[in-house]
């Protein structure tokens, strides 16, 4: 990582303007924020971006890990050096245990990092466990009812870093929570569900805003009458405007024809990608051993779903959040501005960031990239984070 960059001018790179156009042009960086987007501007330092894209930085809001880092154990500071690498300026630290092991998680991250501080990369945690109907590929021992004294054991535990927190909106108790934590500014998430059409309407009159890795975890609609087509969960998600939709990907966890329902029925302004991604993540195809346990997993080809060996079983994925922006353009189909805007610019919205978009007094944090969509230069804040 390089030092903090004074006034730095991107020179004629394909810039991805707020009106979602691509157009050569320079782009001045200055005290950590976008200064001047124009043609011969001047600065301290010069980046040359002829023939490059650049782009808003990626944003993952759920991920837990990359390259052997797995947050339960691993350091944020290795976590993030080892994103940027991979074009991530924005990260939520995904924590996925029961309270009190993800309380001492998030109590060990802070006391580690200055309170955060000393990684601005990480915007905050998000609590994807405890308070889940369905575990998923989680333990169930990981699970824990709606209480007050658990709720409060988080909070504490956070600090004010829990930004997002997954409920199914079925458990006792959820809709409470739901309200009293968006009343505090924490974004609720629906996750790992059986709810029905109205114990999921109850969530989102509550506040929920978000949705877990879209239809991965969802239950599907049970057929009664041969002739009657039933509608469920996710078919309310999909029509449900106050909602975005996260969605994992990989071309594994959802086929990229339901990805392309997803695009079409909340349009791209309500569909952020996301890696849920492990220790595995940007690790080539092979059989892997956790670290610290003796769990063995195995990654597909092209960063694909992350499976349990021996049961196959899909738990999280092996993306970096640069597949995903090359996945939005090559697997599903999307041209430039659209797979940044699910890839950078939603999230930034959902989570009331000052990110996401090119445009005067945003936060500089860019991704440039060349015409192959491989990875040349990270930026967040101004600061040069990954040179290739
Ligand atoms: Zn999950």
């Amino acid at each position: 990582m390089s030092a903090c960059t004074p006034d730095l001018v991107i020179k004629a790179g394909t810039v991805l303007c707020q009106n979602g156009e691509l157009c050569v042009s320079d782009v001045l960086l200055e005290g950590g924020r976008i200064k001047q987007i124009g043609v011969n501007l001047k600065g301290e330092a010069y980046i040359d971006g002829a023939g490059a894209y650049v782009l808003p930085g990626l944003i993952d809001t759920h991920t837990g890990g990359i390259g052997f880092i797995e947050l339960e154990t691993g350091a944020l500071r290795d976590f993030a050096e080892a994103e940027a690498a991979c074009g991530a300026t924005t990260l939520y630290a995904n924590v996925g245990s029961s309270p009190d092991h993800s309380a001492r998680i998030m109590e060990r991250h802070r006391r580690e990092t200055n309170e955060l501080a000393d990684v601005p990369q990480i915007a905050g945690f998000r609590l994807e466990l405890p308070y889940l109907a369905r575990p998923g590929a989680a333990t169930k021992d990981r699970l824990a009812p709606i209480t007050p004294e658990n709720t409060q054991l988080l909070l504490d535990a956070g600090g004010g870093h829990i930004k997002i927190w997954d409920i199914s909106p079925e458990l006792p108790g959820a809709a409470e929570l739901i309200r009293g934590l968006s009343s505090r500014g924490i974004v609720c998430s629906i996750c790992h569900t059986d709810a029905t059409i109205a114990q999921a309407r109850t969530a989102v009159e509550a506040g929920a805003r978000l949705v877990t890795h879209m239809f991965d975890t969802f239950v599907l609609p049970e057929m009664t009458d041969p002739g009657v087509y039933p509608a469920g969960l996710v078919d309310y998600l999909l029509i449900e405007d106050r909602v975005t939709c996260g969605i994992i990907a990989d071309g594994t966890h959802v086929h990229p024809l339901l990805v392309e329902k997803a695009f079409r029925c909340k349009t791209p302004r309500r569909v952020a990608f996301v890696t849920d991604a492990t220790f595995a993540s940007g690790l080539p195809p092979g059989e892997y051993t956790h670290p610290g346990t003796s769990d063995t997993f195995e990654v597909g080809e092209r960063n694909q779903g992350r499976r349990r060996a021996g049961t196959g079983m899909l738990s999280g994925s092996a993306l970096t959040p640069l597949d995903l922006f090359r996945n939005a353009v090559t697997l599903f189909g999307k041209d430039i501005a659209t797979a940044s805007q699910v890839c950078s610019t939603t999230a930034a919205r959902v989570m009331g960031l000052n990110k996401g978009e090119i445009a005067i007094g945003r936060d500089a944090d860019l991704i440039i990239l060349d015409s192959d969509l491989e990875l040349l230069y990270t930026i967040a804040a101004g600061t040069v984070l990954y040179e290739h």
